[in-house]
């Protein structure tokens, strides 16, 4: 029997739906498999709990994060708590402490899905952030204010360490995919300096990588590419602002927000990684018991195959398949299934997945 603990992270809105939901097919994997084994904790770090306490992490909160396998975490974001509090107090505060620099976010369509794009069963693609530094280093930068002029400014710092560690990662993650392609997005026309120094170093990386087949654009040219030749593309590596951007775009084009999962991960493995549904709270769904629960389920394989399972990570995807196959969708798909019905039925799949196994010896 092997034991993982994982740090739960619900957060706010939706996050503690679609979370509670992903214990339950984690814990029925476990079960009905025998094999495996989750030590759960729930941390409340919350919005709710920063209204109430003034902190998101609690004194001494990292430390004893540090020493769980890996953490599931859901959303943070409320109405009553700017943005930027939530972002940087929180998740920010994770990622950047446990130095999780890189974030994978894989896209397709999966099947009984209908995308709004024709051609989108031609999406295949693993968008790989950089997710420690660029736009988000949160280095400098302030608003000045009462002046006659306004003025806010924003650094943007790119290091060599930051830049090479992330292309290589790519460039190691293009080269387990069956196309080999990586497309670099920057934009080095309009931002001269960083940009420069991400796209040196992609080549230079590139000489390590002989196999892998390399492209380049800008990112606002990636956006028409990703609508009219979705299928020209396989791994993209780009920064942590322009990566944010175009794997949204990558989650609507392959169905929903409610299906997309993410991986921050800490590729040496000091720390422990961050798995979680790329949506956030949603305020307009929260409660109702009508989340999309995919994106969670999805993010909970990603997590199984960072803690070595692989055989749990396929069952799992097999299961959440099956269902969406069935067309049983949240409301986000045109569908009218609740949280729950889909937990069920993806419960269900894995039961039934591991009955026709002990049946078949
Ligand atoms: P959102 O992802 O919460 O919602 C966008 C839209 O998609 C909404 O209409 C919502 O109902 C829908 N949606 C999202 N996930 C869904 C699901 N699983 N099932 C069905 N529908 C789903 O983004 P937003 O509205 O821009 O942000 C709301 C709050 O969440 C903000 O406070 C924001 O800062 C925060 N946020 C957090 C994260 C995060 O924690 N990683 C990510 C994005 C946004
Ligand atoms: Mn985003």
């Amino acid at each position: 029997m092997r034991k993982h603990r994982i740090a739960v992270i619900p957060g706010d809105g939706i996050g503690l739906e679609v979370i509670e939901a992903g214990k339950k097919v984690l814990e029925e994997l476990a079960e009905k498999s025998g094999e495996i084994q989750f030590d759960f904790k729930d941390f409340d770090w919350s919005s709710k709990r920063y209204l109430e306490q003034g902190h998101y992490i609690p004194e001494g909160g990292l430390d004893e994060l540090k020493t769980f396998d890996a953490i599931y975490f859901g959303a943070v974001g409320s109405q009553e708590v700017p943005d930027h509090v939530s972002l940087w107090d929180l998740r920010l505060a994770i990622c950047q402490g446990f130095d999780q620099y890189a974030n994978v976010r894989p896209a397709r369509v999966l099947p009984g899905v209908t995308s709004r794009l024709q051609g989108a069963d031609k999406i295949d693609w693993v968008i790989v952030r950089e997710n420690s530094e660029g736009e988000y280093s949160g280095n400098g930068g302030r608003v000045h204010q009462g002046l006659p002029d306004e003025i806010g400014t924003e650094v943007s710092i790119f290091s060599r360490k930051g830049v090479e560690r992330i292309h290589r990662f790519a460039f190691e993650l293009a080269m387990t995919r069956p196309r080999k392609k990586l497309l670099l997005v920057t934009k080095s026309n309009a931002q001269r300096h960083g940009m420069v120094l991400w796209d040196q170093i992609f080549f230079e990386v590139a000489r390590d990588f002989p196999e892998v087949e390399i492209q380049r654009e800008l990112v606002d040219a990636v956006t028409t590419r990703m609508v009219l030749k979705p299928e020209t593309m396989d791994v993209i590596v780009a920064t942590n602002l322009h990566a944010d951007i175009i794997s949204d775009l990558a989650a609507a084009l392959s169905g929903s927000l409610g299906i997309a999962p993410t991986a921050n991960l800490n590729p040496e493995r000091t720390f422990p990684s961050m798995f979680e549904p790329i949506h956030g709270s949603a305020f307009d769904i929260a409660g109702q018991g009508i989340a999309n629960p995919i994106g969670a389920f999805w993010t909970a394989v990603m997590m199984l195959e960072h803690l070595g399972e692989e055989t749990s990570a396929r069952r799992l995807m097999d299961a959440i398949e099956a269902v969406t196959r069935s067309e049983l969708h949240a409301r986000d798909l045109g569908g009218a299934a609740t949280t729950a019905e889909i937990t069920d039925a993806v419960c269900q799949h894995i039961d039934e997945q591991m009955r026709a196994k002990t049946a078949t010896g």
